[in-house]
């Protein structure tokens, strides 16, 4: 108290990042660390980018046959890996598990394995730790395949059908869901229903979404008329607009999802497929904590 009341002034400094860029270098010139991609520092980052960013320019330098072929091949390791991070942090890193834990124990707790367990905590943080690119070994007497990020990717590509965002497959109320795309402005995911499953009705106060069906056949229910959606139909989600979503066909629903911006709920995700039994009152707990509101269930 005494070191508060004698501190005469205090100044308060933003934290600011910076939208990413398409490439650091020019001719024989490059950049590294916050001069490349300032980002938030969150989940022990950016130096940590800075020395990962260090060892794929000594890799490059090493075996490429010319500097600027060497700074061609850090960027390509590099600028896409750096860029996801930059946009993840903005929404949110391992902390995660702390808005876990409090909404699924608002109240406070005596003893959180009792709340979420280890386990799942620790999916939680690795899920962001691997993100990073901390949560992969590095293979021993190699100094060209060492992996420095995600897959690295500058430019357009093609996301395999069957590939997801690290390899991720989220059980999310029964629903499988694979994330094929993220950054903070849009987020897209495969999602498969098996028959009988649904997601109840809610509303996303800050986000639009869509449903391209690819296979079978959708229930969309508004709580005014329900709709049949079938392979080909785009459903259309404005923000703040109640619905819900069921599998009554007796057969598989194959269909991407897409929300704009991403807001929460990639963070959603990974909170919900970590919990050990997907009760409703704990999954529509944690769906207010990230931004998605479920409606009470109909009276009777
Ligand atoms: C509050 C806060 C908490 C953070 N927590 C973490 C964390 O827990 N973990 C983590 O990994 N990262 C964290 N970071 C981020 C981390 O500090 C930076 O990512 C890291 O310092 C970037 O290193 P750098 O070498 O790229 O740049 P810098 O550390 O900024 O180094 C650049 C240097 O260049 C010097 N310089 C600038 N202009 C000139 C010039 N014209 N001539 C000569 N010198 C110049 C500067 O004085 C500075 O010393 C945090 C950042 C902040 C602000």
């Amino acid at each position: 108290m005494s070191l508060i009341q004698s501190t005469p002034v205090f100044w308060e400094y933003p934290v600011c990042d910076r939208e990413p860029i398409a490439g650091w270098s020019h001719g024989r010139v490059t950049l590294l660390g916050d001069a490349a991609h300032a980002m938030y520092p969150v989940g022990s980052n950016g130096a940590s980018q800075a020395i990962l960013d260090a060892v794929a320019l000594a890799d490059a330098l090493a075996d490429a046959g010319d500097v600027p072929e060497a700074l061609r091949r850090y960027e390509d390791a590099r600028v896409a890996p750096t860029s996801e991070i930059v946009y993840a942090n903005r929404v949110g890193g391992p902390e995660g598990v702390i808005d876990a834990v409090e909404a699924l124990a608002p109240d406070g707790f005596e003893d959180v394995e009792a709340v979420l367990a280890y386990a799942e905590r620790e999916a939680i943080v690795r899920g962001y730790a691997k993100k990073a690119g901390f949560a992969v070994a590095a293979p021993e007497n190699s100094n060209t395949t060492r992996r420095t990020g995600m897959t690295p990717s500058a430019g357009p590509d093609v996301i395999g059908a069957q590939a997801s965002l690290d390899d991720i497959v989220w059980n999310i109320l029964g629903q499988v869901y694979k994330p094929k795309q993220l950054t903070e402005r849009s987020f897209a995911w495969h999602a498969t229903f098996p028959p009988e499953t649904f997601v109840p009705p809610h509303f996303h106060p800050t986000q639009d979404e869509y449903v391209y069906i690819l296979d079978g056949e959708l229930t969309l229910v508004t709580g005014e008329a329900d709709h049949a959606a079938r392979a080909g139909d785009l459903v259309r989600l404005p923000m703040g607009r109640p619905h819900g979503l069921f599998n009554r066909s007796g057969a598989d629903v194959l269909c991407l999802f897409w929300v704009t911006p991403t807001a929460r709920l990639y963070n959603l995700f990974v909170a919900i497929d970590a919990m050990e039994e997907q009760t409703p009152d704990a999954v529509v707990a944690l769906a207010a904590q990230h931004e998605v509101e479920f409606l009470p269930p109909p009276e009777g």
